[in-house]
């Protein structure tokens, strides 16, 4: 079986974060393991409250997992401050890594900014370079990038220049565009078109963060980036196709196993 880490936030309503990605890892057939970056406050209506951990704790869980265990894929999502990205950069440069997919999470869809804006600029010069896939949504690629998006070929543009600052392969995501939500696969030579059309639901609390997990458990198990991200696609439709309602607001989606 493959091992599969993310290093992220606890989302309580477990609809996103630390919970989404064991669920989708299990899901996946895949061991999850979880180096927590933060504690959110967190329901279907919002985040009410951030606790960051302490970055040498920080440390000492990525330590603690690779000192022992043997890791295929991670998956990296909420890292809040610039602290916490010096630490996770620092001590994963101690080790020999596989597959990394960098979710750049910045604003929850409720509109609370789970990356501090002054943190921007460490997530650009340290992940990013690390990262063999980076996942951003359009407002994630305009932040990183400082210019709008609104077409294709503007996206097109976005995962060439995210790719020059350093992942290998970039997933520019459509969702936030128009009634189709293609997504950009970027290899550094060709692109690939992920086309699917909008699925009429309130309930995608957690989507980035599925799908960033999902891609990862696929990268894990040895399957090609191409076949990775298509197959992750098709997982994280069905998901929100049967996405439902837990609360009084944004629900999460369905983990089939
Ligand atoms: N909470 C945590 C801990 C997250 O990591 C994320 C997204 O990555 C969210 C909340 C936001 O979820 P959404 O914007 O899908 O509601």
């Amino acid at each position: 079986m493959k091992h599969c880490l993310t290093i992220a936030g606890s989302d309580s309503s477990g609809g996103a974060g630390i919970q989404a990605d064991l669920k989708t890892f299990s899901a996946h057939g895949t061991f999850g393991m979880s180096v927590i970056t933060a504690v959110t406050a967190q329901n279907t209506q919002g985040v009410f409250d951030v606790q960051d951990i302490d970055p040498s704790v920080i440390a000492h869980q990525i330590e603690a997992i690779f000192d022992d265990i043997s890791v295929h894929g991670i998956k990296i999502g909420m890292v809040s401050q610039t602290e916490t990205i010096d630490i996770i950069t620092k001590t994963l440069k101690k080790y020999p890594l596989p597959p990394l997919v960098l979710d750049p999470v910045m604003i929850s869809k409720s509109g609370y900014d789970l990356l501090k804006p002054d943190a921007k600029k460490a997530l650009i010069e340290n992940l990013l370079p690390m990262a063999t896939l980076i996942t951003p949504n359009l407002p994630e690629a305009e932040e990183i990038l400082g210019y709008k998006i609104e077409d294709l070929e503007t996206m097109k543009k976005a995962a060439i220049d995210l790719h020059n600052l350093g992942p290998k392969y970039v997933l520019v995501k459509g969702g936030h565009l128009s009634e189709t939500a293609t997504d950009v696969l970027y290899d550094s030579v060709n692109f690939h078109l992920l086309h699917q059309e909008k699925i009429e639901t309130p309930h995608t609390h957690g989507t980035g963060c599925t799908l960033s997990s999902a891609i990862t458990a696929n990268l894990a198990k040895g399957i090609s980036i191409d076949e990775a991200v298509k197959v992750a696609k098709a997982y994280i439709t069905n998901a929100i196709v049967h996405g439902f309602s837990i609360g009084h607001g944004v629900g999460p989606t369905h983990h089939f196993y």
